[in-house]
Parts: structure tokens; C-alpha cells; sequence
């Protein structure tokens, strides 16, 4: 069970993208008014269909707000040493200071944490070496076969250059690198996309590991709601740059309220079950266009004629909170 002491909370958080094109600016809303209260010693997933605001999202809870995006409103709170701090608050010298060590990002495709060409072992030294002052080199190498030797990964991978490993090894090697200085907060973007089924178990393992020995938390962001189901303890549900709803991941498989929820759990395959499986029909809305309302309408079956002009506030029940008409005080639920 989720241990409830806050970690990390927003409010009200908003980042767009501002893109100046022919004639004026294009406002992507990808982060939209999201609030959040992620807890120490848990696995938070958030879900959603790709293009939702998902990775961005990641990006600016991570306080990684680089032009064209724009933080428009909100803050991002990280608890700290009996207290709190805004990471838009913070100089870069201390950003840098609270990264790897406090908060770790692993963005999609791991490739692009490694240098290409030096050896994972020199890329040990080189990350440890600006995080650990006064040790030798020998001692950062033994730290880090001790680091990969507990996670369960081949030592001889020190060895190899990151186009070496298989894509399902790097992006383990990502993880555990992510790992080394125990961060209280780790992201993890899309971190099984593109591996075949059985190398997706070895990374959902690597992260039940780190996640369990350091009592930390992880931040998984995946379209898979296969691996949510596997691996998060509680899951947000992102739709048009927004979290539509919330509960611990046994609630929301169990008792989906939001209509765009039910069809994400209804689009997963079941055992034995051979007859095509229901989707939520049409696209998401671009996120420079939204529809009025609640951004699901145009595809929800159950829209109502208030679901057109008017976007339903979050409603909550007890631990479970969803933002949808239906379940709105005074609603039709
Ligand atoms: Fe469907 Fe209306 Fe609920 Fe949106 S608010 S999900 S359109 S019922």
C-alpha cells in the first residue's frame, strides 16, 4: 500500500506550446490545468493515447521548459528535507545540483542519455565523477559494477558501447544509470516503447526493483494500459492536457467512471478472447483546436447537450476523482 506523504504537487498547471507561424502564433495547449499530488514510495502512472500532453506533461514536472514551450500557469512543488520548492523557483546551478541526485528523467529512447561513442563504463565515470568529488577512478568503476551487479544486469555490459546492447538492454541501462544517486523522484517516459513483450517484462521488472529497494517514486508515463495494470500502484488518466481521472490502479481497472477510461480498459485484449476489441472512435482533438466543453464530447457516447459548452470540474469520491458530467454533483449518474 501506497505510503500518503505528498512528493510532489501541482496546481492548476499549465505549459503550451507557442509556435509563431504565417500570419501569428499557434497555442498548443498540451499541459492544460493539471492538478496533481504524487506520493513518496509509490508508482504513479499516467495514461492516455499519444498526442494527450503526456510527455509534455513529464517534461515540466521535471521543470524542463525549453522555447517554443511556455510555462502559462502553476507551479510544480517537490518536497524536500522537511519543506517544499518550486522547480521554477530555482536557479539552474541548483536545478542542476537536485538533478540525478534528487529527481532522474529518462526521456524516450534511451539512446540519447548515452554518449555515442564512449564506452558505458567511461559514461559511468563521467556521471559519477560530476556528482562524486575525490574519487579515483578505479573506485567509480567499482561502484558502478556494484550498481549494475545488484540490479540484476551483466557486468560486461561496462564493456560495450551503447549501440552494442539490444534496445531492451539500453533502455535498462538507462534505468539503472537513472538510479545511481537514489533520486527521491524518478521519470520515466514511454520507457517500453517499441521493445517486443518479453524484454517490456525485464524493464517493468527493473522498475518494481528500483522502486521497492530505494522507497522512492516513479513516474511512468506509457500508452500501455497493459503495463500500468502491471507495475502503478495509482494511475492518472490524460485526455487533451488534462487528467480526467484518478484512482489507485485496482480501483480504475475495477470501476472506470471517465467513458473515455472504460475504452482504454475495454481496447485491451483478454485471454481467450478472439472478437475484436471496442476503441474509443475518432482521434484525439489536436491540442490547437480543442473542442468546447468537455474535450471528449465528439467521440463520447454518452454526451449530453451540457457536455458541448461546458467543461465538468473534477468531482471527487473519496480517493477516486474524475472530471465528467455524469458523476457531477446534481449530475445524471
Ligand atoms: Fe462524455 Fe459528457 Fe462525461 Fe465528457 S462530460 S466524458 S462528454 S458524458
Amino acid at each position: 500500500m501506497a505510503h500518503k506523504e505528498v512528493v510532489l504537487r501541482t496546481k492548476d498547471l499549465k505549459a503550451h506550446y507557442v509556435l509563431d507561424v504565417p500570419g501569428g502564433k499557434k497555442i498548443v495547449k498540451a499541459v492544460d490545468g493539471v492538478d496533481l499530488e504524487i506520493r513518496r514510495n509509490e508508482i504513479y502512472g499516467i495514461a492516455g493515447e499519444s498526442g494527450c500532453g503526456k510527455s509534455t506533461l513529464m517534461k515540466t514536472l521535471y521543470g524542463l521548459v525549453n522555447r517554443p514551450l511556455r510555462l502559462i500557469n502553476g507551479s510544480v512543488y517537490y518536497s524536500k528535507d522537511g519543506g517544499a520548492f518550486d522547480v521554477f523557483s530555482l536557479r539552474k546551478p541548483e536545478l542542476r545540483r537536485l538533478r540525478w541526485t534528487y529527481m532522474a528523467y529518462v526521456p524516450q529512447g534511451a539512446m540519447s542519455i548515452f554518449n555515442p561513442v564512449i564506452k558505458l563504463k567511461d559514461t559511468y565515470s563521467d556521471f559519477l565523477g560530476s556528482h562524486l568529488r575525490g574519487k579515483t577512478e578505479d573506485e567509480m568503476f567499482a561502484i558502478a559494477k556494484e550498481h549494475i551487479d545488484q540490479l540484476g544486469l551483466p557486468v560486461s555490459i561496462l564493456d560495450a558501447y551503447p549501440h552494442q546492447l539490444s534496445g531492451g538492454m539500453r533502455q535498462r541501462v538507462a534505468i539503472a544509470l537513472a538510479a545511481l544517486l537514489r533520486p527521491s523522484v524518478i521519470f520515466a517516459d514511454e520507457p517500453t516503447t517499441a521493445l517486443d513483450v518479453v524484454v517490456q517484462r525485464g524493464v517493468v521488472q527493473l522498475l518494481k526493483d528500483i522502486q521497492m529497494s530505494l522507497h522512492n517514486t516513479i513516474i511512468l508515463v506509457t500508452h500501455d494500459m497493459g503495463i500500468h495494470a502491471n507495475v502503478a500502484d495509482r494511475l492518472g488518466i490524460m485526455y487533451a492536457g488534462k487528467i480526467i481521472e484518478e484512482a489507485a490502479t485496482v480501483e480504475i481497472f475495477k470501476n472506470p467512471l471517465h467513458p473515455y477510461t472504460q475504452f482504454l480498459i475495454d481496447s485491451l485484449p483478454q485471454f481467450g478472447d478472439t472478437g475484436e476489441r471496442a476503441s474509443a472512435p475518432g482521434q484525439p482533438p489536436s491540442l490547437a483546436d480543442l473542442p468546447t466543453g468537455c474535450a471528449f464530447h465528439p467521440r463520447c457516447p454518452k454526451a449530453m447537450p451540457i457536455c458541448k459548452v461546458e467543461a465538468p470540474d473534477m468531482t471527487v469520491k473519496g480517493e477516486h476523482r474524475v472530471a465528467c458530467w455524469l458523476w457531477d454533483e446534481g449530475g445524471v449518474a
